[in-house]
């Protein structure tokens, strides 16, 4: 699983308002992390370099990064973030730059890749071939990994604009998603929780009507995970999914909508994240494990 040959590792989690940075000699074994805060990209990538530098010679670097991002090999972009909101972030080149200034290989991928790669093999989807790590927080993204590999293709999943059937009892709220309204991250992300009940989710009482609509919207997308992809399990993190009670609502009415035609149905199950803070993190050096020479 982790090889651990003794070389050091480095490993960026990559995020709009802070870069996560760590090194260790394998993946569940971080030696030291340090947080600096997201400015513009030379600032950011230079601090970031120095830092990496300062604990010794690294064998590789995995980069699990936030999104969008160019993962695909062959395209001559790869390792750049692509078009962003994100003042100056737009086409800057993350993974050459770590390759130039510290002269090894890096693996790179996204944030949510990397925490669905550190929670299949460390964490709470340990002994699958198949399943979705899901984070409900600031927005919904997803990773998923299929016979055991992460799975990219034209771009990389974005299950956050999942489009869910809208409860009949709700059809007033538009939804906050500025490009569809009333997608999943429109109903169910952290936001929108708050600018329809003016609180967060764990704030309200537990008869409050959002707890079974939210869990009714992600429901809908472990449903279709499962049923899409035949995975065995759906894990959620990000901290809507720290609400007392959503996860086991999530799972039951996952059940519910799947009960009497879903094959495997046995088999499914949607669960909370093991590795909390640090998945993005180490996936990053899962990914640096994996190219290291
Ligand atoms: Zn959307």
């Amino acid at each position: 699983m982790t090889s651990g040959d003794g070389t050091l590792l480095g490993a960026i989690e990559a995020g709009g308002t802070k870069f996560v940075l760590a090194v260790g000699r394998s993946p569940d074994d971080i030696e030291a992390r340090h947080e600096i805060p997201t400015r513009k990209p030379e600032e950011t990538l230079a601090e970031a370099a120095q830092w990496l530098e300062a604990h010794g010679e690294l064998s590789a670097l995995g980069i699990a990064t936030f999104g969008p991002a160019q993962l695909d090999r062959d395209a001559s972009d790869w390792g750049h973030i692509l078009k962003t909101p994100k003042p100056g972030w737009s086409r800057c080149d993350l993974a050459g730059y770590f390759a130039d200034h510290l002269g090894v290989p890096v693996g790179f991928d996204t944030d949510v890749n990397g925490a669905a790669l550190a929670e299949h093999q460390l964490g709470a989807g340990r002994e699958t071939a198949g399943m979705a790590y899901v984070t409900v927080g600031t927005g919904i993204g997803g990773g998923l990994i299929v016979n055991g590999q992460v799975v990219h293709g034209a771009g990389h999943p974005e299950m956050g604009h999942f489009f869910p059937r809208r409860d009949q009892s709700d059809h007033v709220f538009a939804g906050s998603c500025p490009f569809h309204g009333d997608c999943l991250e429109g109903l169910a992300s952290g936001p929108a929780i708050l600018s329809r009940w003016g609180q967060k989710l764990s704030d309200l009482p537990q008869d409050h009507e959002a707890h079974t609509l939210v869990a009714g919207y992600l429901a809908q997308l472990c449903h279709s995970l499962f049923a899409f992809c035949a995975i065995e399990r759906v894990v959620l993190g990000g901290g809507v999914v720290k609400t007392p009670g959503l996860i086991d609502r999530v799972g039951e009415m996952t059940q519910l909508i799947g009960r009497d035609y879903l094959p495997g149905r046995t088999r499914q199950q949607v669960v909370p994240a093991e590795l909390g803070n640090d998945a993005g993190l180490v996936g990053g050096l899962l990914l640096a494990d994996a190219c290291r020479i």
